[in-house]
């Protein structure tokens, strides 16, 4: 077992069923979230036969860093083992005053989108709601002052809704991690009925929507999900529930070389958006070795921002970080362990 797969509540239960005083729980909090031990035996307020018994029945951390590589933009890559063998990779990401960890939620993906190589790659598994955690867990015992976190690497959150849930309340718990709402970023290709949960459960939670396309039609050739959940159904429930919140919806567009990039599918997104209050990032589009699409050149990004920005939407170009280690999602898992010849580079 790993203390990381409770809720907090499910903790305090475990405490109490063992006998134990209820702030050892409050200890153990602490050693597992607040100033994360690398080791039971370093919780020193625990007394020695628990640790013992804690040492030899359950195990700290669910994931082994196996590899930093750090990008001459300063992009810093992490890639983790899991113990049954598969790579998770997480990406850190200085910015101005921010340091921001993005991190995956699956193994490959099944969502199939087809611009992505995680997608590309396939689904292996669902991460466990430790797993999720310890990548944040791991990077800040070595010291990184994570400010933000993104949920953006590998995998689709709604896809593993029940552990990207649980990880989020463990986040968000003040006797947890105790993170801000405002600092943690969900990005989902919008799963409609654990979307209308998620923001239902998390009404504060910053929210991300892959849109990708200026229609349903042309989403559909790019997004295969479009045909389950149509991207104007998607919409209409962001909607319904921007009334109650403070902090606007993203939209996060990936510019795809002659595909969805013409000055016409910026005037048709507008349309799209109508009646929504959110904010756009537009993503110049990471090629990888074999990829179907190419990135557009730098002008016709500028002109596509600059008719949404006439149009009245904050509009802001993601600059690709990392290019030199393969920073973007499932790159450096697929150059590891699907192609360890090494021909990604
Ligand atoms: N599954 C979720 C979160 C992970 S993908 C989602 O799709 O939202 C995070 C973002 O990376 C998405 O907006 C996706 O469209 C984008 N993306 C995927 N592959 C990309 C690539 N090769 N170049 C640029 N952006 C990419
Ligand atoms: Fe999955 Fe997101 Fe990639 Fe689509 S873009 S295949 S949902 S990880």
């Amino acid at each position: 077992m790993n203390f990381k797969e409770l809720s907090v509540e499910e903790l305090l239960n475990w405490v109490k069923e063992k006998g134990l005083e209820k702030y050892r729980a409050e200890q153990l909090l602490y050693w597992l979230y607040k100033k994360p031990a690398k080791t039971f035996s370093e919780m020193s307020n625990l007394p020695a036969a628990l640790r013992k018994e804690l040492e030899e029945n359950f195990s700290l951390f669910s994931l082994k860093e196996v590899e930093t590589i750090k990008s001459a933009d300063q992009t810093e890559k992490k890639l983790f083992i899991t113990e049954d063998g598969e790579f998770v990779e997480s990406v850190i990401i200085p910015d101005k005053d921010r340091l921001t960890l993005c991190i995956s939620t699956q193994i490959g993906c099944r969502m199939g989108c087809r611009f992505c190589l995680t997608g590309y790659q396939g689904f292996k598994r669902n991460l466990r709601t430790c797993e999720i955690l310890d990548q944040i867990l791991l990077v800040k015992l070595q010291g990184y002052p994570i400010t933000n976190i993104v949920i953006m690497g590998m995998g689709e959150p709604l896809d593993n809704f029940e552990n990207t849930t649980k990880a989020l309340k463990l986040m968000f718990d003040e006797r947890a991690l105790g993170l801000s709402y405002r600092k943690v970023t969900l990005s989902t290709i919008g799963i409609i009925p654990e979307l209308e949960e998620l923001l239902k459960t998390f009404p504060k939670l910053a929210l991300s929507l892959s849109l990708n396309a200026p229609d349903g039609e042309k989403r559909a050739e790019i997004m295969p999900m479009e045909k389950r959940y149509p991207i104007k159904e998607i919409l209409a429930i962001l909607r319904k529930y921007q009334k109650n919140r403070r902090k606007m919806f993203t939209m996060e567009y990936v510019l795809l070389k002659g595909f969805n990039d013409s000055e016409d599918d910026a005037r048709k997104l507008t349309g799209l958006l109508k009646g929504l209050r959110c904010k756009i990032n537009l993503i110049p589009f990471n090629p990888w070795p074999g990829s179907p699409f190419e990135r557009p050149e730098e002008e016709r990004v500028l002109r596509f921002q600059e008719i949404l920005i006439e149009k009245g939407y904050s509009t802001f170009i993601r600059k690709s970080k990392g290019k030199d280690i393969l920073a973007a999602c499932g790159q450096l898992r697929w150059k590891k362990q699907l192609n360890p010849e090494g021909s990604a580079n």
